[in-house]
């Protein structure tokens, strides 16, 4: 997909080096704990549900709903920011592409699309459906 407006690379730490690389091959991955079933976000060595150091990466299915946003309509490049709660349950911050910015909703469902970025890893962001 395309975004017009520039979207700078993001931070690559040891700890979202996996949920990178998995991006680039175009696969929309989420910590889940093997202990006690949790999916969690941002990405974390330890699980924040049951203190567990036994996290994978998963495929996850990219579906979701808008639980909150905010057009910024003051910017060059008008863009919506959001939170959308993924089917898995995390909530991750985000932005709504490839829309109408009027029509966007609060319980909206929208799945993932990765926007390239200016030299790194693609980022995920999400489209109504
Ligand atoms: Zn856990």
């Amino acid at each position: 997909m395309t975004v017009a407006r520039k979207i700078p690379s993001p931070v690559v730490t040891v700890e979202t080096q996996a949920f990178w690389d998995s991006a680039r091959a175009g696969r929309f991955t989420i910590p889940v704990c093997t202990a006690c079933g949790n999916a969690h976000w941002y990405p974390r060595a330890i699980c924040p549900f049951c203190d567990s150091g036994k996290v994978e990466w998963r495929d996850a299915s990219g579906k979701g709903v808008i639980y909150t946003f905010s057009v910024m309509r003051r910017a060059k490049e008008p863009y919506a920011i959001a939170y959308v709660t993924l089917a898995e349950g995390p909530t991750m911050m985000t932005n709504i592409v490839d829309c109408d910015f009027d029509a966007l909703r609060i319980g909206q469902l929208v799945s993932v699309v990765f926007a390239a970025t200016e030299d790194g890893p693609p980022v995920p962001m999400f489209r109504p459906v």
